[in-house]
């Protein structure tokens, strides 16, 4: 898996130093866990003075792909009191120890100069959506809409959100539940992956607006479904499959895992379930199977195929396999995927 894209370094964030000085205050013993996403690590000084000026030593945990990768139960083994997560909102994980999610909002952006970029016919009806970090600047872009003669409409979120508008790379409810009410649908944002996975979701264009340089570019899903198609059609004659899930908590769909298993060797196929932390190509090769499922985090099977020397498929994409026709459906993470009480 790689970085999230959304973070670049040059990007200010709220990092919310009160409120995680009262959390430390409220709750810290003498060491308190600290998760950060990559684009956020280069703030570690400025972290460590805050959590020694409260008298706690600060501890380091890797890594931190979302929410759904809580550090948790390594923080209380390392004998760290709480855990301050960065970069995600809260998905209603369960967990060990306390938990302050400091998502690292974006701050200080105009978004002003997106108004030249947009050509919204009166009276279109323009979807609107983006990731955590530039929630706060949705209801900007509504008034920007609505001054051109739109009408904004924003998406309730999902289960695993929390703010309306907001995506996950697993979790795509709120676009999706109001695209077929929309003329357009607008992303605010940087990075590819949350404006594709909405675009294939639903078969239409996204128009992904950068609040930072300012620009607009179109995603389309055209290419992106020729490709899983192909590796889709590559899986037809695999007899060999790892099904593949992640210990991380948020990612653990063992019991979607399990039935996939099932459903497989249902086929006449062998397959055989693995249970990882970071999901690697290394790791599955040595199983050398013809072809995986992926049944962790959504991104895997999509950022990361080129980094494997055979398919990777999504749970939907298999079912595409052996049923050989239906709709292209992507991948989103269900409260029924998991097995035991990760969920709070
Ligand atoms: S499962 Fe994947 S897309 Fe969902 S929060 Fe975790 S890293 Fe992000």
């Amino acid at each position: 898996m790689r970085a999230p894209e959304y973070f670049a370094v040059d990007m200010l964030f709220d990092l919310e130093e009160e409120r995680v000085s009262l959390f430390i205050r409220d709750h810290s013993g003498e060491k308190v866990a600290i998760q950060t996403p990559p684009g956020l690590k280069h703030y570690w000084e400025e972290i460590c003075d805050l959590c020694r000026r409260h008298g706690v030593m600060p501890v380091f945990f890797e890594s931190n792909f979302g929410a759904c990768d809580l550090a948790d139960r390594r923080a209380r083994l390392a004998g760290c009191s709480a855990l301050i997560h960065y970069g995600h909102s809260d998905m209603g994980l369960r967990s060990e120890i306390p938990v302050l999610y400091v998502e690292a909002r974006a701050k200080g952006i105009d978004v002003s100069g997106l108004e030249r970029l947009l050509d919204i016919p009166e009276g279109a009806r323009v979807g609107i959506f983006s990731t955590v970090q530039y929630i706060d600047y949705l209801q900007e872009l509504s008034a920007i809409v609505r001054k051109l003669g739109g009408i904004p409409l924003i998406g309730r979120h999902g289960w695993r959100t929390r703010y309306d508008g907001q995506v996950l790379g697993c979790d795509l409810r709120s676009a999706i539940s109001i695209a077929s009410d929309c003329d357009f649908l607008v992303y605010l944002g940087t990075g590819r992956f949350h404006p594709l996975g909405v675009a294939a979701a639903v078969n239409r264009e996204v128009l992904c607006l950068n609040p930072h340089v300012p620009s607009v570019k179109r995603i389309r899903p055209g290419e992106f479904l020729k490709r899983r198609m192909a590796r889709i059609a590559e899986s037809a004659d695999a007899a060999r499959w790892c099904v593949v899930t992640s210990i991380k908590l948020g990612q653990f769909r063992l019991g979607l895992a399990e039935r996939i298993c099932e459903y497989i060797r249902s086929h006449g196929r062998k397959a055989v379930l693995v249970v990882a932390d970071v999901i690697t190509p290394e790791m599955l090769e040595d199983f050398d199977p013809d072809a995986a499922v992926s049944v962790a985090c959504p991104r895997i099977p999509i950022d990361d195929q080129d980094r494997f020397s055979f398919p990777v498929l999504t749970p939907p994409e298999l079912r595409l396999v052996f049923e050989k026709e239906g709709a292209y459906v992507f991948d989103e993470v269900q409260p029924e995927d998991f097995k035991f009480s990760e969920l709070n």
